[in-house]
């Protein structure tokens, strides 16, 4: 088995959730094993190593962002950085309003969390309709920081996200 049809193999579907007429994609098997949240790093790593030579920052999408952030930073012996949902982080902070797949939201980071020019890559467990991702996107660009691309294990290519992120590149594992 590669490790691709591992994490393919670790990801549910739940129709009508959180509302009727989504059909949620479930990545919480994947964390509880171990062999597939490593071959979730690995490509990952594999991707990053070969596409950038610098990489200064991983930049993790509140919530599911966070579970694999920070595992592809200690890989890459690089920092990881949260942007978090409005309320959540001390000090000053950066805002920006942005709309979900089913609500509307803002993210957040503190303000010192990325120097001017540096080379940051953002991640998050799935790419819907590029909401999520536009908005953080968006906070890097307010700090001056040079996005790379982006990196999800999921996504759902009928909501267009990548044509809303353009000219951000979107790295997937898994696309549905
Ligand atoms: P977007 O902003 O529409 O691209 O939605 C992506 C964000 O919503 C990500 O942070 C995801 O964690 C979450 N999300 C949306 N749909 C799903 C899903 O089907 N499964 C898991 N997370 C989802």
């Amino acid at each position: 088995q590669s490790k691709l049809q591992l994490v393919h193999a670790h990801i549910r579907a739940f129709p009508d959730f959180p509302k009727k007429g989504i059909l949620f994609r479930d990545i919480c098997p994947i964390l509880k094993d171990p062999a597939a949240l490593k071959a979730v790093i690995d490509l990952f790593e594999e991707h990053v190593r070969k596409n950038y030579c610098h990489v200064d920052l991983i930049v993790g999408l509140d919530a599911r962002g966070f579970l694999f952030g920070p595992l592809l930073a200690q890989r890459l012996g690089v920092g990881f950085v949260l942007v978090r949902k409005k309320g959540k982080l001390p000090g000053a902070t950066v805002s920006v309003a942005y709309d979900l797949e089913y609500g509307k939201a803002e993210a957040e980071i503190q303000e010192d969390a990325v120097i001017p020019g540096q080379k940051v890559l953002l991640i998050d467990d799935l790419l819907a309709t590029g909401g999520t991702l536009f908005a953080a996107y968006e906070l890097m660009k307010k700090q001056q920081a040079e996005v790379l691309g982006s990196l999800v294990v999921v996504e759902l290519k009928e909501l267009n996200g990548i044509d809303k992120l353009r000219p951000l590149s979107v790295f997937s594992l898994v696309q549905y």
